[in-house]
């Protein structure tokens, strides 16, 4: 059975560019960057290279980036590495629609006695600037908001954000691990102070990522050991890795609009057609301000564990907006976080496109959902039959 692959937020297909490029950094030219020998040594042009294609795709200097093995690794490291530099100060600002990668952090700094305060959207998902703008004070160590929410799409102004937070003096990251490849970036004309990326999310491979630390901003490293990316996070270069998001963001840096204006005529495509062909379905999140790739839509009455096994029978991979927990169904904290209501939450899915989706795939795919919708309607002690 053939895959339709609508899980580009959770993975990505690794591009045949990037993997050509890894391969030989396997077996042939396998070297530590950190050796004497010529044959370590030429390693570290590969990553100088690396460096200078992803600072390329952010616009920024590439000695900015500090590689890591992940959007994980990244988020940990930034809020992490600025409490350390900065002990006396002791509030974190965040949001309640983070990714656990932030927002398990923040909370284990709140247990450890730091303030912290979640800011709260509204129902399509956005964020009110004046509650942020109250909230900062003397005691401010770091705030941090996401660039794009992971589950809707939803594209915070963090460019006003950033600025917002710095002119205060306070240190601002984002998490932009949705963002970096879909919509263009310019970190030299912006107020950003740390972002984190991923390379599994941008047709890139998996375990590794970027920190981007602007020149001069203070951050205590968070791995420690030996003395690589110039002291600055210790352990041996994942150079294949390195490489293959280098590779990736070059690629992504080529096409970057032209890619995004067919994927945004896909999901609009994708989405217009569920929603009026799927009676009591509804949008979450804002319309307007959205990544171009993402749609969560829910289907009223129904769950969306259901829908996704049913598509899956037709090798449709999507993804829903609730877990599984200690046996329960507990719809998304970023649904919850936006009001919408349980039997809405309960049924939401999420499609998530790429470049390498086609028309003929989003065509079945409105063929069949309104069918298994409908199916399932039928089964739901909630539908009046
Ligand atoms: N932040 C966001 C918004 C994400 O969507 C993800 C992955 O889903 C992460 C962080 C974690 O990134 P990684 O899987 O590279 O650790």
């Amino acid at each position: 059975m053939r895959t339709i692959y609508f899980d580009n937020n959770a993975t990505t297909k690794v591009a045949e560019q990037v993997l050509e490029e890894m391969r030989p950094l396997f077996c042939e030219l396998y070297g530590n960057p950190s050796s004497m020998h010529t044959f370590g040594g030429q390693m570290g042009r590969r990553i100088r290279q690396a460096r200078e294609q992803v600072a390329d795709l952010l616009g920024c200097e590439p000695s900015e980036i500090i590689f890591t093995s992940g959007g994980t690794e990244s988020d940990n490291t930034a809020i992490k590495g600025t409490l350390a530099a900065m002990p006396h100060r002791r509030k974190i600002i965040t949001t309640r629609v983070e990714h656990p990668a932030v927002l398990t952090v923040c909370r284990e700094f709140e247990n450890q006695g730091y303030t912290v305060v979640e800011l709260a959207v509204d129902k399509q998902g956005r964020l009110d600037l004046a509650q942020l703008a109250e909230q900062i004070d003397d005691d401010t160590a770091l705030v941090t908001i996401m660039y794009a929410n992971n589950e809707t799409g939803v594209i915070f102004p963090i460019d006003k954000i950033a600025e917002l937070v710095t002119d205060r003096g306070v240190i601002f990251h984002t998490d932009a691990v949705q963002v970096v490849g879909k919509i263009p970036l310019n970190l030299s004309k912006s107020n950003i102070d740390l972002l984190s990326l991923s390379g599994h999310k941008l047709h890139g491979p998996k375990g590794v990522g970027v920190l981007y630390v602007r020149k001069g901003t203070r951050l205590s490293p968070f791995m420690l050991g030996g003395h690589q990316e110039a002291g600055r996070r210790a352990g041996t270069e994942n150079v294949p890795g390195i490489v293959g998001l280098g590779k990736a963001c070059e690629l992504a840096a080529k096409n970057i609009e032209q890619e995004n204006s067919k994927v945004k005529n896909l999901r609009d495509k994708l989405e217009r057609a569920l929603l009026e062909k799927c009676p009591d379905s509804r949008l979450n999140g804002d319309k307007e301000n959205r990544l171009p790739n993402t749609t969560n839509i829910s289907f009223e009455y129904i769950e969306g564990e259901a829908i996704l096994l049913m598509l899956d029978k037709y090798g449709i991979c999507a993804s829903s907006g609730s877990a599984c927990t200690s046996g329960s169904l507990e719809p998304s904290h970023v649904l919850r976080a936006m009001g919408v209501p349980f039997t809405a939450a309960h049924g939401s899915i999420r499609f998530s496109l790429s470049r390498y989706n086609t028309e003929e795939q989003v065509d079945y795919t409105i063929e069949k959902t309104p069918q298994i919708v409908n199916q399932l309607r039928k089964l739901s002690p909630f539908v009046a039959k």
